[in-house]
């Protein structure tokens, strides 16, 4: 008894750490830039952050400038941030005062990077980003010279530092990685034609990343596995657990049930019923998700502050937040990056 009576993300420091060593492991020579978008998919910035910083982790990327900004505040000035989102001119000086090394898809945004170094008579640290065939978000291969030519010449009057060639793959399947791993290698060819060759290349996120060595750049962009959350429909991954465990408490026993303290509300998909999770006798089946609570089959002796385990690395019985995600054709992170405010946050290690 005597357990919180509201769900809690219970986030466990040495696995994340573990989990971190594990993926640098499999890298080899590939740097990881850990990915901390979506407030470091559901599990906290600020844990995050000082929890890898911990495991020697130098190397950050955050979607936006703000979150940049974010990492930089809690990391201090010796590590590398990366932010790729499209921004303002206002976060665009932000990230030059802050030292963000900017992911640069378009040439009209790194005209406006350019145009704002200036102004400020800052370096913008940059990664130019090849369009590989995903159409987000790119220099497309046939404007691709033109656009590296501007970047040169910002180099070369001081307002621009071309740091780094990047672009995003589908991990779809491998012949149109390897397709757009080509286009990549091209792109980086013709950047070493008009000048050194940025010391930042990476191409690969998680799962390409320690499937397909062959893949990697000098630089890896790794979220999901750091945190313990394998691809779905993926197998399992040596070394590599879940960080995070949803935990709630029991709050009414009806009959040979338990009523338990999180709901849809909280960010539990109610397509979720008959899921199974974990309680102090095992695993038990999930019968109803309504908006707080939701009705768990029962066990001997169950109890009012009995402790529930929705998805983490199995101790109670429970399933991995990806293995519940496959149940309704998501991925493991959707179920993490859901959950609601009313969910605190706990380091139980
Ligand atoms: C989310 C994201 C990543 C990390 O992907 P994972 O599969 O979680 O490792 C890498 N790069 C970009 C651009 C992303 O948006």
């Amino acid at each position: 008894m005597g357990g919180p009576m509201r769900p809690e993300l219970r986030l466990d420091s040495a696995v994340f750490r573990s989990n971190i060593a594990a993926v640098r492991d499999r890298l080899g020579d590939s740097a990881l830039m850990l990915v901390l978008k979506d407030d470091a998919y559901g599990h906290g910035l600020r844990w995050a952050v000082e929890t890898a910083l911990e495991a020697g982790v130098t190397s950050f990327g955050s979607y936006d400038v703000r979150g940049g900004v974010e990492v930089r505040r809690i990391a201090g000035g010796e590590v590398t941030v990366f932010a790729w989102a499209t921004s303002t001119d206002e976060e665009i000086d932000e990230a030059l005062l802050q030292d963000i090394e900017l992911g640069v898809g378009t040439v009209e945004y790194l005209r406006r990077i350019i145009a704002r170094a200036e102004i400020l008579g800052a370096r913008a640290r940059v990664h130019l980003k090849i369009d590989t065939g995903l159409h987000r978000n790119g220099v497309r291969p046939e404007d691709w010279a033109a656009a590296v030519a501007e970047a040169r010449e910002a180099e070369r009057s001081g307002a621009l530092a071309l740091v780094g060639v990047w672009s995003h793959i589908a991990e779809a399947s491998d012949a149109e990685d390897d397709a757009a791993q080509a286009l990549f290698l091209e792109a980086v060819r013709v950047v070493g034609l008009s000048g050194p060759r940025p010391a930042s290349l990476h191409l690969t996120a998680s799962a390409a990343s320690w499937w397909r060595p062959e893949l990697r750049g000098t630089v890896s962009r790794i979220g999901a596995f750091c945190y313990g959350i394998r691809s779905a429909d993926g197998p399992e991954l040596d070394g590599v657990r879940p960080a995070a465990r949803l935990v709630a408490p029991v709050v009414r026993v009806e009959g040979e049930s338990a009523i338990v303290a999180v709901g849809s509300l909280d960010g539990v998909p109610s397509t979720l019923t008959g899921m199974t999770v974990g309680t102090p006798a095992g695993s038990r089946t999930v019968s109803t998700i309504d908006v707080a609570t939701m009705t768990v089959e029962g066990w001997p002796e169950m109890a009012v502050g009995d402790e529930v385990t929705l998805f983490g690395p199995g101790a109670q019985g429970e399933e991995t937040a990806t293995t519940l995600a496959e149940r309704i054709d998501t991925v493991g992170e959707e179920i993490l990056t859901r959950l609601g405010p009313r969910i605190r946050r706990r380091v139980v290690d």
